[in-house]
């Protein structure tokens, strides 16, 4: 069942009982007041009766010591027709209880005489047939005789009051039903209205559409449970992009792993063939034999440098205090004997906080690609100074530059602008994407500006050793 129809049922139901019992209550109350007023009318009536009588008894000649049975009759007779068009009914019962004089039309038991007592007023509310009455009883000293008399009166009326109370609320009760369930139709439906959306919502997610947000009409509790569902929806599909987007950047590193794989290897096949096939001469199986080792080795490097991204995922990065003169001395090092170019060494002496052989592993990258941009006797310039946010490492050479749409996407694993040339410097696409899992680890990434045919500069920013807790205060 639906949660407004519940709300509708219930609230229909808790309306018609208070209307019911209120309804009974103030119908009965009314009766109870009314029949009460009888019946101190009726026992009024009675004692006047009484006095009446005993006055009247007074009156009767003394030819008796006692009240004769005749008088009893004489004096009751006139007692009922002066009450005529109140339409009075009584009985004056003897001593024994048998009945001396009874008006037409009191018919009923003698269940109240039974119970009679003298000097007491009694009564009760009888039904005959279906006429309601109320019988009083009393009784009367009157000239040494201990009658006693009783009246009947019909309070019907009253009875019938009460039927016509009950059934004027009752249609009343249905009419204010009625109108409580239509009220309540569109008040609970108003009220389950962002429910009806947030369900709504939940279905379209689940069918796979994360971008639907479910529209907040209400500033109370469920607008705010929409708010917080929409704000959970927004979490959902930014994961799932992401999710999706790192599904496809696997993707593509598999289908460009394969690529990169099925070149090399093809020559290797290719030239093995040649070889055990056919009986070449010497200079040819020299050549063969050197396609097929310079191929390997290709393949030995990349298979490295795969082996370099893996291992430095999974094992993260011991960060230490770094004398930079140490990393710019190891450059050195390496390069200078490289006389073909021209480099260029620049930068502040400080500490920095690195993983060291990472960090080297990036600055070679750097000027080994700057070194493959870049015609010989070119110059290559190193930098490092400190800065506000850090300290900042630069690469900058004068070679070819890299087109503005290519910039995003050189780090990605096996891609390279211009493959063949790439690949005759034995280049597998994989450097700028090892360099980019480095320096997440160290909480930096590549920044890379570049214009073709003039040349390109990549820096890298790395926590000065001492400023870190200065620098912390700036990005909190
Ligand atoms: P590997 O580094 O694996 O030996 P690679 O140098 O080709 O091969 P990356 O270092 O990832 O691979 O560089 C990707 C591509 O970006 C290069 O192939 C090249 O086209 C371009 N590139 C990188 N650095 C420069 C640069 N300084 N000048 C011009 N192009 C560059
Ligand atoms: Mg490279």
């Amino acid at each position: 069942m639906k949660f407004s129809h519940k709300l509708l049922l219930w609230t229909t139901i808790i309306i018609a009982l208070t209307l019911g019992f209120s309804g009974y209550y103030f119908v009965n109350y009314v009766f109870e007041t009314s029949l009460e007023r009888e019946v101190n009318q009726a026992l009024d009536e009675n004692s006047i009766l009484r006095f009446a009588f005993e006055t009247a008894a007074l009156n009767v000649p003394v030819k008796y010591d006692l009240l004769q049975n005749s008088s009893v009759e004489q004096i009751a007779s006139n007692l009922e027709t002066s009450g005529q068009g109140t339409g009075r009914l009584l009985r004056i019962s003897d001593e024994e209880k048998q009945t001396i004089y009874v008006s037409d039309g009191f018919e009923t038991d003698d269940e109240l005489l039974s119970v009679a007592e003298e000097n007491q007023y009694s009564y009760r509310v009888i039904q005959s047939g279906d006429r309601y009455y109320i019988q009083t009883g009393s009784s009367v000293n009157a000239l040494g005789r201990g009658l006693y008399l009783e009246t009947l009166k019909d309070v019907s009326q009253v009875f019938e009051e009460r039927e016509t109370g009950f059934l004027v609320y009752r249609r009343l009760m249905i009419l204010m039903l009625v109108l409580g369930i239509v009220v309540m139709y569109f008040i609970s439906s108003g009220l389950t209205k962002p429910i009806r959306r947030l369900m709504r919502a939940t279905r379209e997610m689940a069918a796979g559409d994360y971008s639907y947000r479910a529209k907040q009409v209400s500033s109370d509790e469920l607008g705010q449970l929409t708010q917080d569902f929409n704000h959970m929806s927004e979490a959902l599909e930014q994961t799932i992009d992401q999710l999706e987007d790192e599904v496809q950047a696997r993707e593509d590193f598999v289908g460009a792993f394969a690529h990169e794989l099925k070149t090399p290897l093809t020559s290797i096949i290719g030239y093995a063939d040649m070889l055990r096939s056919r009986k070449l001469d010497e200079e040819k199986s020299l050549l063969s034999a050197n396609y097929i080792y310079t191929e390997g080795k290709r393949l030995e490097a990349m298979s490295l440098r795969l082996l370099d991204i893996i291992v430095t995922k999974k094992e993260g990065a011991k960060i230490q205090k770094v004398p930079v003169d140490s990393l710019f001395e190891y450059l050195r090092n390496m390069f200078l004997p490289n006389e073909s170019m021209e480099f260029v060494f620049s930068y502040e002496q400080t500490y920095v906080l690195a993983d060291a052989s990472l960090i080297q592993t990036v600055l070679v990258n750097l000027l080994d690609n700057a070194c493959k941009a870049s015609d010989a006797g070119s110059r290559i310039e190193i930098g490092g100074y400190s800065q506000e946010d850090g300290y900042r490492f630069t690469v900058r050479d004068y070679g070819i530059g890299i087109p503005e749409e290519e910039l995003s996407k050189i780090t990605q694993a096996f891609y390279m602008v211009d493959k063949s040339r790439s690949r005759s410097r034995n280049g597998a696409g994989l450097g700028l994407a090892l360099c980019t899992e480095i320096l997440a680890l160290h909480d930096s990434k590549l920044e890379i500006e570049s214009t073709p045919g003039e040349g390109t500069s990549v820096g890298f920013l790395l926590l000065e050793a001492g400023k870190e807790a200065q620098h912390e205060a700036i990005h909190s």
